[in-house]
C-alpha cells in the first residue's frame, strides 16, 4: 500500500467513513442518449464500458431498477471456466476467459480471479468416457483439459472422499486449470467504476416500465425516472427478459427459473479448487474468506421469486456431503435464490430483435457469470455496429424458428448431460 493510500485509508476511518469519494457517480438521468442499457449486472455494465471503451460511444446510459450487481450477478456460485463442447460455445467461452485473465488490469480493479482449477468428477464408466471426450474436444480447439485419475485426485483434493465407501464413488475427473473463480460483487463495481470514467451514466433505482415503440422502432423507455429517449436500447435483464420483452410486444422463448445456493462459515483453507459432480448436480468451492460456497439444481417451476425454500437447501447439503463427509459439522451462514432466463438448447439469446434499435442479451440460464466479459465485449460490438458481432452471430434468436440451436443444456449444476 502506498503511504498516500494507507493516510487516507487512516483519515477516513478516524471520520466514520464519510469522506470517502465515489467509486462512480450518481448522476440524473438525460433526456436522451445514444444507447441505453436496461440492467446493471455484469453483461450490462460490461457492455457500456467496452461501448465506450472499444467503440468511443460514450452517451451511454446503464438504467437498474434496484442496485448495480443485485441481480444474479451479485448472486452465483462465482465460477468461471471454458469446457463447452459445441464449436460455438467453446469459442465464446474460451474468448470470455481469456478477457478473466486480464480484466483486473485492464478494470484497474481487483476482481479476484483466482484460477484454481476446476473439476468435473466422473462416477461410472460413461460420465468418464462422455469427460474424455470433452476433454479430446478442448484440446482440439486449444483449450487446456487432463482427465485424472481417482489417485490423482485424491492427491489434489484430500478433502474429497474418494474411497470405495463413498455413497457415489468417484473414478477420477476432467480438469480445466484454467478455471476458477472470481468475486462476483467486485466485477459489477470494476466495470462501473471503469465505464463510469468513461463518461457513461450509471442510473440506480430507475425501473424501466414500459417501452415506446414508433413503426417498430424503440425510440424511449418510460421508467421510474421519467422519459429516457434512446437511440438504440440494449436489453441485459436475466431473469427479467421475458418481462422486458414484452414490453415491446415480444413473447421470447425463454423460462424463468429459480436457482439457489449456500455458503457455511469460514473454515480454514481446505478446498484450493472447485469440484463439480454432474450426477449429483452438484458444485463445491471455497471462497478466499474460507466459507464453503454451495450450489446445486434450478427449481423445476417457473418463477421470478429470489428466495430459497427448504427441501432444496437439504438436497444441497445433502449432495455436498456425499461428496465431502466431513463438512457435516459445518454451520450455514446463508441461504439464497437467484432468477435465471432458461432457454431449451442452454444457449443464450444475443443480437437483434424483430423492432428496430432493439437488441437483447439474455437467456443465460445458470451459466452467464462466466460469460461476463465476452457477453459484454461482443453485445458492444453488436450495438455499435447494429448486426451480429460475428462472437455471437449463432445465439441469435432465429435460431429457434429456422432449428440451428446448439444444444449444450445442462452445462451448468449438471455439466454432462450434454
Ligand atoms: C444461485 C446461482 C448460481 C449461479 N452460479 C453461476 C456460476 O457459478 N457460474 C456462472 O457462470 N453463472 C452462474 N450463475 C448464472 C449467473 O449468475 C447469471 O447468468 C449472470 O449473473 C447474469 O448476469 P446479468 O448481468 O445478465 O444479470 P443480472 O446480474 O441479474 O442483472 C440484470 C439486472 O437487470 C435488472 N432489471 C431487471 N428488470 C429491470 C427493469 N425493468 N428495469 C431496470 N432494471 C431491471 C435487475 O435488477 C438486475 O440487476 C448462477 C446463478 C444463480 C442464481
Amino acid at each position: 500500500m502506498r503511504p498516500y493510500s494507507a493516510l487516507r485509508l487512516l483519515g477516513n476511518a478516524f471520520s466514520g467513513h464519510k469522506n470517502w469519494p465515489r467509486a462512480w457517480r450518481d448522476p440524473e438521468p438525460a433526456k436522451q442518449y445514444d444507447v441505453v442499457i436496461v440492467g446493471g449486472g455484469g453483461h450490462g455494465l460490461a457492455t457500456a464500458y467496452y461501448l465506450a471503451k472499444n467503440h468511443g460511444i460514450k452517451n451511454v446510459a446503464v438504467l437498474e431498477k434496484g442496485y448495480i450487481g443485485g441481480g444474479n450477478t451479485g448472486r452465483n456460485t462465482t465460477i468461471i471456466r471454458s469446457d463447452y463442447y459445441q464449436e460455438e460455445n467453446s469459442r465464446f467461452y474460451e474468448f470470455s476467459l481469456k478477457l478473466w485473465e486480464g480484466l483486473s488490469e485492464d478494470l484497474n480493479f481487483n476482481i479476484m480471479v483466482s484460477q484454481r482449477g476446476s473439476l468435473q468428477l466422473a462416477h461410472d464408466e460413461g460420465q468418464w468416457s462422455s469427460l474424455s471426450r470433452l476433454a479430446n474436444r478442448m484440446r482440439v480447439n486449444g483449450i487446456d483439459a487432463q482427465m485424472i485419475s481417482r489417485d490423482e485426485l485424491s492427491r489434489l483434493v484430500p478433502i474429497l472422499d474418494c474411497s470405495d465407501e463413498a455413497r457415489f464413488p468417484v473414478l477420477g475427473a476432467m480438469r480445466q486449470g484454467r478455471g476458477g473463480t472470481a468475486r462476483h460483487d467486485a466485477v459489477a463495481w470494476g466495470y462501473a467504476r471503469a465505464a463510469d470514467r468513461l463518461g457513461v451514466d450509471i442510473i440506480q433505482n430507475c425501473e424501466v416500465q414500459a417501452m415506446e415503440i414508433v413503426n417498430n422502432r424503440v425510440v424511449a423507455l418510460n421508467t421510474s425516472r421519467g422519459r429516457i429517449g434512446a437511440g438504440t436500447v440494449g436489453m441485459a435483464v436475466a431473469g427479467h427478459s421475458s418481462h422486458v420483452a414484452a414490453m415491446a410486444g415480444l413473447t421470447l422463448p425463454i423460462e424463468t427459473h429459480m436457482l439457489q445456493a449456500m455458503v457455511s462459515e469460514p473454515l480454514k483453507p481446505v478446498l484450493d479448487t472447485v469440484v463439480m459432480a454432474g450426477a449429483l448436480h452438484a458444485y463445491v468451492s471455497q471462497t478466499d474468506k474460507g466459507e464453503i460456497v454451495m450450489g446445486s439444481d434450478l427449481e423445476f417451476y417457473p418463477s421470478y421469486a429470489q428466495r430459497g425454500n427448504l427441501p432444496r437447501i437439504e438436497q444441497i447439503a445433502q449432495e455436498t456431503l456425499a461428496l465431502f463427509p466431513s463438512f457435516s459439522r459445518l454451520r450455514l451462514m446463508r441461504t439464497w435464490g437467484g432468477v435465471n432466463d432458461m432457454t431449451m438448447d442452454g444457449a443464450p439469446v444475443i443480437g437483434h430483435t424483430p423492432v428496430d434499435g432493439l437488441f437483447i442479451n439474455g437467456g443465460w440460464c445458470y451459466g452467464g457469470f462466466k460469460a461476463t466479459p465476452g457477453s459484454g465485449w461482443a453485445f458492444a460490438e453488436t450495438l455499435a455496429n447494429q448486426r451480429p458481432a460475428e462472437l455471437i452471430a449463432p445465439y441469435s434468436l432465429e435460431r429457434f424458428f429456422t432449428g440451428h440451436t446448439i444444444d449444450e443444456s445442462g452445462h451448468g449444476p449438471i455439466p454432462q448431460a450434454q
